[in-house]
């Protein structure tokens, strides 16, 4: 039975908390008290976090006969023993499961903590565009679907959704929003991020941190009832997890955790914003990127980690390592001679918790580290007050599992999906449309292609599992919807002809089948749905960045079959698609939209929804030319010397409606003369069209002349408004100095004194100067 006096004796001046799963008041709130009682052990353990595969009966990633069920000789070893304070994920990400069966495995683990006289475990989950491991949770576009619709609001209401039901399964954080800059488009994790644009990914970053830790009660329409205390969560949010600090998203390779050759000013002028902005929003933790920048492991980065992370951004939170990250140091990167090596680098460059994950390891060699005097006490002090100001902030010292089950009868409701649905809605964007879209009624359409009658690549991985790629748990534990379902059920006015249902296409055996020529034959126009196999992370490694052949092959038979063709796209990162967008007659780009993206995508095809996504990042033309849209003037240049180089198939911030827009020139009010004068830009939006539509207006600069040499553009400001056929809108958007700042050779935010250029939509220029030089 629990003792409560061990507790009463040892924490002075605490209540004990009664059973895990119930309410309890208990803790003394002050960390350092308690931390003054605890036991080296004890401490190292809170900084040690393990799979859930290591738990359970069977091996790590395969739970015996399929089936999880703890074992009382595991928990004991890792929590009696080893005192963890954190468990994350389900067993190497290996399924989905039901909130109870979440809230049991929990409630057991909290359970032999409490009885252990173990501080209560901080769970951990990645909840990457919904609550991935939870049955029937609400999935949303994966995140540079999410950018795609340039609507901050929606993807804040994603995540406070995301939040509310990783929550109802007793898990209170969430390894979730990726804020790294997708500068490679050949990266595997392309499609977890906001985009290439370090503004758009900071704006949307905020917004998600916003929803994940913040009571949004208009969002979830659930009164609060949490303790309102400076840093608190409620019991509704959960803590935020920035990753993967910093610099990840651009491997030389393309390769998922290779390296990356950049100095540290172009790390803090593209990659460190959107984590600093998180920050000062709030975030409570952030995880390490397990990649290298020229030669320098991030988690071994003092640099990094401590100097720039804490004493000059600031950050409070916890900063945990990636997947065996510490481990690598030693075994991939070589730059530890051992295990113990990596521990010590690891730690002292600024590490607070090791995501182990699978072994003790990392918790003998820290003990014994300090116990010999390499690592001082008083630096594991740091990294465990921190773990625990967290969990308090999250309530686990009043209530480990949070609040009962009961108490979440929003979860999973139609208003949630209803968000996941307009998320879906204004993330797709139609990149080409030769007057063949929306449909006319009477159309005869042809549905076809591999992601016309799958689930997983429509919502790739992150979805019911790691990789994504089980197609009968998006089956049973999604909306279980498809493409061709969608069409029928939301495509009103169309003949669909579905000919491959009875027989579903896979990527790999792709083929014009005799039924699909017949049906084409007989049809008006033919939607081809491409995909591409779900993945990330290494397994999601990629050759090229060309589009298979197979597919390729497939949509160009069909075009010689002389029918009109909309292709739409479902890809993880922008595949080069440019002979075949010459034959097709429309482009829709519908990125991960996961389980509601038919019912979106069909929406559009017919014109009940008017698209009003726009490309988050640059569509290449071809996989050789991969320039971003804040390009250097140099990369302008062209093999006849002009300056039209830059020709990507679709640029950033691109996409068509189904109504027509025309943007005033741009007026700018005001002066910088100094570093806190605001310039209003001002411009008026028209729907010059016949349809009411969304419109993204966006507000971009350059600086003319600069000590370090300029880009052509940068994206400074933008706003989405729904405006009505006939109808204007003003928009009016801030510009202050620090704006238009760059990191200078001092590694100093600067805005230079000189001539800057401002534009919208409208690519008619407007001047203003800055006469003083600032540096933030
Ligand atoms: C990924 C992280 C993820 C972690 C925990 C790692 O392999 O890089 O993004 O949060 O696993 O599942």
């Amino acid at each position: 039975m629990f003792d409560s006096n061990y507790y009463r004796m040892k924490f002075k001046g605490l209540v004990i908390w009664m059973m895990a799963g119930v309410t309890c008041n208990l803790y003394s709130q002050n960390i350092d008290s308690l931390i003054s009682k605890m036991t080296l052990a004890e401490k190292v353990g809170q900084m040690a976090q393990v799979d859930l595969g290591v738990l359970w009966e069977g091996e790590t990633c395969n739970p015996k006969d399929g089936k999880v069920k703890l074992n009382e000789d595991k928990l004991r070893k890792a929590i009696t023993e080893y005192k963890i304070g954190s468990v994350l994920n389900c067993g190497c990400g290996t399924g989905t499961h039901s909130k109870e069966e979440w809230r049991q495995w929990i409630g057991e683990i909290q359970a032999v903590a409490q009885r252990s006289g173990v501080l209560p475990i901080l769970y951990g989950i990645d909840a990457i565009h919904g609550a991935t491991y939870l049955q029937h949770s609400t999935l949303f576009p994966q995140q540079l679907g999410q950018a795609a619709t340039w609507n901050p609001d929606l993807v804040q209401m994603g995540a406070a959704v995301t939040a509310y039901e990783t929550r109802a399964s007793g898990i209170p954080w969430n390894f979730s929003p990726v804020l790294d800059v997708a500068r490679q488009p050949l990266w595997s994790r392309f499609f977890e991020t906001y985009g290439s644009d370090p503004y758009l990914c900071k704006t949307m970053g905020v917004a998600a941190v916003q929803g994940y830790q913040n009571f949004s009660k208009e969002i979830v329409g659930t009164p609060f009832n949490g303790t309102q205390t400076s840093g608190a969560i409620s019991s509704y949010n959960v803590a935020a997890c920035l990753k993967h600090f910093m610099g990840y998203s651009a491997p030389f390779s393309g390769k998922d955790r290779t390296p990356a050759y950049f100095t540290e000013r172009d790390l803090r002028d593209v990659f460190l914003p959107s984590f600093e902005a998180a920050i000062k929003a709030g975030a409570k933790s952030i995880m390490v990127n397990s990649g290298e920048i020229s030669g320098i492991p991030v988690h071994t980065s003092y640099r990094l980690l401590t100097e720039v992370l804490r004493n000059e951004i600031g950050f409070t939170g916890v900063v945990v390592t990636d997947w065996e990250d510490i481990y690598k140091l030693h075994a991939n990167h070589r730059v530890a001679k051992d295990y113990r090596e990596a521990v010590k680098m690891s730690i002292m460059a600024g590490i607070d918790m090791s995501m182990i994950p699978n072994d003790f390891q990392f918790i003998d060699i820290l003990i014994s580290l300090v116990k010999d005097g390499e690592i001082p006490e008083s630096r594991i002090d740091q990294s465990v007050r921190r773990i625990l100001q967290m969990k308090k902030e999250l309530g686990l010292f009043v209530a480990p599992m949070g609040l009962p089950s009961t108490q979440f009868s929003d979860a999973f409701s139609a208003r949630f999906k209803q968000n996941a649905l307009e998320t879906a809605l204004q993330s797709i964007t139609l990149l080409n449309n030769e007057g063949i879209l929306p449909l006319k009624s009477g159309t005869k359409a042809v549905v076809c292609g591999p992601a016309a009658h799958n689930l997983s690549l429509i919502s790739g991985a992150w979805t019911h599992s790691w990789l994504g790629r089980d197609e009968a748990l998006a089956k049973n534990y999604g909306l279980g919807k498809t493409v061709a379902d969608a069409c029928s059920e939301f495509g009103q006015g169309i003949s669909w002809l579905f000919p491959e249902k009875q027989n579903p296409m896979s990527l790999k055996s792709l083929q014009v089948s005799k039924s699909l020529t017949k049906d084409v034959k007989k049809s008006d126009v033919v939607v081809i749905c491409l995909g591409e196999e779900p993945g990330t992370e290494i397994p999601g490694n990629t050759e090229s960045l060309e589009l298979d052949g197979a597919q390729r092959d497939y949509v160009m038979k069909i075009a010689a079959m002389g029918k009109k063709i909309v292709l739409v796209c479902f890809f993880n990162r922008p595949l080069i698609i440019t002979d075949l967008d010459s034959v097709v007659q429309a482009v829709v780009y519908a990125y991960l939209p996961s389980d509601f993206g038919p019912e979106a995508l069909a929406k559009t095809l017919v014109g009940i929804n008017n698209p009003s996504g726009k490309l988050p990042f640059t569509y290449p033309r071809s996989s050789g030319s991969v320039v971003q849209h804040d390009r250097k003037h140099t990369e302008d240049f062209h093999v006849d010397f002009s300056t039209n180089a830059y020709r990507p198939l679709y640029d950033f911030g691109y996409g068509l409606s189904y109504t027509q827009f025309s943007h005033s020139p741009l007026t700018l009010n005001g002066e910088f003369k100094g570093v806190n004068d605001t310039v209003w830009a001002e411009w008026t939006v028209t729907n010059t069209g016949k349809i009411d539509g969304y419109e993204v207006a966006q507000l971009y600069f350059r600086d003319e002349f600069a000590s370090i040499t300029p880009s052509v553009m940068h994206l400074t400001g933008f706003k989405k408004v729904w405006i009505p056929a006939g109808k204007s809108a003003v928009i009016r958007l801030p510009i202050i100095p620090k704006m238009l700042s760059f990191v200078a050779e001092d590694l100093k935010r600067t805005t230079e004194a000189g001539d800057f250029s401002f534009w919208t939509n409208n690519p008619a220029i407007q001047r203003k100067k800055m006469n003083t030089t600032f540096k933030f």
